[in-house]
Parts: structure tokens; sequence; C-alpha cells
């Protein structure tokens, strides 16, 4: 099979950036090795462990390229508030979305939610050909493109190819793409959870000596105040935290989260995931780019992945469309250069910030406690600089893409 363009993954920033590209002409294939089949939902229904929190950026985004209605129509969770806070000193802050005339500072949603909502609206479009269960095995560079094979033999041939594969990409391991990683040595346990308080649609994090815990606010059908949490810990203490049954998990989780919102009566199926900081060292080669996770991973403690991905689908589809427009080959590595040009020192910047605040959370000695202390109250004290952290977590301040601006 021949295709001007192969996303490899559809996933959540594969399948934006399949819509994105609607109708700039080009021949596109999407492939994954899931089976990209839509399963019923049901709105009062337990929430998926994996829940993402998505900028105000991410949704225009997702809401340009048709797919926001859908996610709506199932469910998101919209919050207000942030409160962050060092479990062992007195710092601590609060966002909220009002001190910058924001509605809300972005939406809980389940992954796949967003998922199932891109799929359906691939699906009504038909423009962009999908191929479920294909799991790409091989990559060979041919003189005019790259030729894919898949793991049930099936070849296909194209002169571009954009990785969208995930964090644990197989277009970048067998085309040779280099990256830098580092282990974090902790884990991420994830699960729902009931807490006898509301949430006050506010997203709660607490810096604990061990790692950061976050609450994130969910809504559903019929009240309760449902959260669901991202509990980073050592690889030991995660493995001890995963061991207990579920009253004992139920007891630690709220003594580490020190009761804020009350006592935790009930919790669903506890996932417990690696966690690797990776960035790959270049995104572009010619005829290839990565994006999303298979061009970086970054530490979920500022719920930036897949924001960031998403940005990357839009940058690349709008250089992509422009290139077009000039009548300039797509595969070019001039063209995917400016993709990447626009997107590396911003994945970047966020993945250095991600990486300053957990080591200084993560630091014992008495003055970087001190000093962390003192820049969580600092920050506290000037709206300014407030407003300007606001604005970050938002999305909307940098070089953003059209689909992503007001
Ligand atoms: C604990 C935790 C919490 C997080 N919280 C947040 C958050 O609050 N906010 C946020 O923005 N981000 C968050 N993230 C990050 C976010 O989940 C990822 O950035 C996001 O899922 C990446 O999307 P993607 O589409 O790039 O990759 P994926 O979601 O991994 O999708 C990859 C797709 O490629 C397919 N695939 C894989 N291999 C192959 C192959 N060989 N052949 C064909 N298809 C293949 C897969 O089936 C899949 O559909 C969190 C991550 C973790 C671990």
């Amino acid at each position: 099979m021949q295709a001007d363009l192969i996303i490899v993954g559809a996933g959540m920033v594969g399948s934006t950036l399949a819509l994105a590209l609607e109708g700039c002409g080009l021949d596109i294939v999407v492939l994954d090795a899931g089976p990209l089949t839509l399963g019923p939902f049901d709105a009062r229904g337990a929430f998926e462990p994996r829940v993402s929190a998505l900028s105000a950026a991410s949704q225009r985004i997702l809401q340009r390229v048709g797919a926001w209605p859908g996610i709506a129509a199932r469910r998101a969770s919209p919050y207000t508030d942030m409160r962050v806070w060092d479990g062992s000193g007195t710092g601590q802050i609060h966002f909220c979305a009002a001190a910058v005339h924001a509605e809300v500072l972005g939406h809980i949603v389940e992954n796949r939610v967003v998922q199932d909502a891109l799929l359906e609206a691939l699906q009504a479009r038909g423009t962009v050909e999908l191929i479920a269960d294909a799991r790409l095995d091989q990559l060979r560079e041919s003189a005019d493109g790259w030729l894919l094979t898949l793991a049930d033999g099936r070849q296909l041939h194209a002169p571009l190819v954009v990785a969208a594969d995930g964090a644990n990409s197989a277009v970048r391991r067998l085309a040779g793409c280099e990256t830098r990683e580092w282990d974090y040595l902790h884990h991420a346990i994830v699960t729902s959870v009931r807490c006898a308080e509301p949430h006050r649609r506010t997203a709660w994090q607490r810096f604990t000596d061990d790692g950061p815990l976050a609450f994130l606010p969910l809504e559903r059908e019929g009240g309760q105040h449902w959260c669901s949490i991202v509990w980073s810990a050592t690889e030991g203490e995660a493995e001890r935290l995963m061991a207990l049954d579920d009253e004992a998990f139920r007891a630690a989780l709220g003594r580490a989260f020190e009761q804020r919102l009350g006592e935790v009566l009930e919790v669903d199926p506890r996932l417990c995931i690696p966690l690797r900081q990776r960035h790959a060292k270049r995104y572009v080669r010619p005829g290839l780019a990565l994006i999303g996770d298979a061009a970086h991973t970054i530490h979920p403690l500022a719920g930036q992945g897949v924001n960031l991905g998403l940005l990357d689908a839009a940058v690349l589809a709008e250089v992509l469309g422009a290139a077009l427009q000039r009548g300039e080959q797509p595969g070019d590595v001039r063209v995917l250069s400016r993709f990447e040009r626009r997107r590396m020192p911003h994945n970047l910047a966020m993945m250095a910030a991600m990486e300053g605040f957990e080591r200084l959370f993560q630091a014992d000695p008495l003055p970087l406690r001190w000093l962390r202390n003192a820049g969580l109250k600092g920050i506290e004290a000037l709206p300014e600089m407030k407003a300007l952290f606001v604005r970050q977590a938002l999305g909307l301040s940098g070089d953003l893409p059209e689909l992503a601006r007001a």
C-alpha cells in the first residue's frame, strides 16, 4: 500500500494530527497496534484510571479538530483552582482561573474519552484511512521514503512517516533516533478515589518526602466526591503501597494527603506506572518526524505530557499545510526542521522546569527545604508572578499554533 503520509499510532496525539491535516490534500494512512473500536460509554460508570489534565490550549485544539463535542458529551471535569503545598514545611501556593479572568484552568478527562472522541471524529469524516490491529515491526529507508512492515507481514510505503507511537516508540527505535533518558527511580500509582468532602473543582498537589501526590477533581452524573490520584513514590514504596489491601491503602493515602478532603472512602483498582523522562535528540530526519511521547516523555508532576504532544501535532500540521501551499515537499528535512525549531525549545524548557521541581522537592538538606518553602511563599505573595504561572498552565503563552489561539 502507498500513501503520502503514514502516521504510526492513533493515540491522542497521532489522531489529532490526522484530523488537523484534513483537507491539506495529502493521502493519509493512520495505523495502530490496537483494535480502534469505540466502546459504549456510561457517564455514571466508574472512571478510567488514566486521565489527563487538559489545558485551555489543548481544549482549543481539540475543539478545532472537532473532537471536543464528543469529549463534553461523554465526561470532562473542569477545574478552576490549584493548590500546591510542601508536606514537610509551611510553603503553599494557590492559583485560580479568576485571577486571569478565565473560567477554568483546564479539564480532567479520562484518556479513553479523548481517544474515543478523536476516533469518532476520524470515522465520521472518513477522509483518512485507519488501519487497526497493525503493529509496526520493521522500518526500512528506501530511495523515496520508508517501507513499513507490520507484524502480520503487510507492507506500506510513504515518503513521510510521523511517529506518534508513544513513549516506547517502535519508529524511533527502528529508525535509530537517539534519545537522552533519565530514570526517576519513581513509580506513579494511579486510580480514582471517593472522598468524604467535595473537591471544590480544585487540583491538589502535596509534595511528600517520597514524591508528589496529586488529587485531581472528577465529576460524574450522580455526584459524589471523586478524584483521580497520581501518587509518585520510590520503587520500593510503590511496591509496598500496591501490595496493601484497599482499606490499608485508603488509610495510607488519607494520611499522605493530610486528609485535606476528609477520609478516603472508596478506591478503584490501582495501576502502577514506572516514570522515566526521555527526550529525542532530534525530532526530524528526512521524511520522518517524531511527535508526542515518541519525541518526549515528561514527569507527570505538572500534567503536561499530552498538552505538549497536542501542540506538537498542531504545529506540525501548520508547518506541513504551509509547505504544501508553497509547493514544497512535506518530507523535505528543511520543511520538517521548521516544526522542530518551534517545538523543541518549548518542550525542553518544560522538561527542565519539571526536572528542577522534582529535584528541589526531593532534596532533604535544610537550605534546599528552606529555599522551596520560601519560594512557594514568595510566589504566593506576588500576584503578577502567579498570573504568569497560570497563563503557563493554561498553555496560553509562547509561540502558539493557529489551532491553539483564541
Ligand atoms: C501517571 C501519568 C499521568 C499523566 N498525567 C497527565 C496529565 O495530567 N496531563 C497531560 O498532559 N499528560 C499526562 N500524562 C502524559 C500523557 O499520558 C502522555 O503524554 C500521552 O498519553 C501521550 O500520548 P501519545 O498519543 O503521544 O502516545 P500514546 O498515548 O502512548 O499512544 C501511542 C499509540 O501508538 C500505538 N502504538 C504503539 N506502538 C505501536 C506500534 N509498534 N505499531 C503501531 N502502533 C503502535 C498505541 O497502540 C497507541 O495507540 C501522564 C502520564 C502518566 C504516566
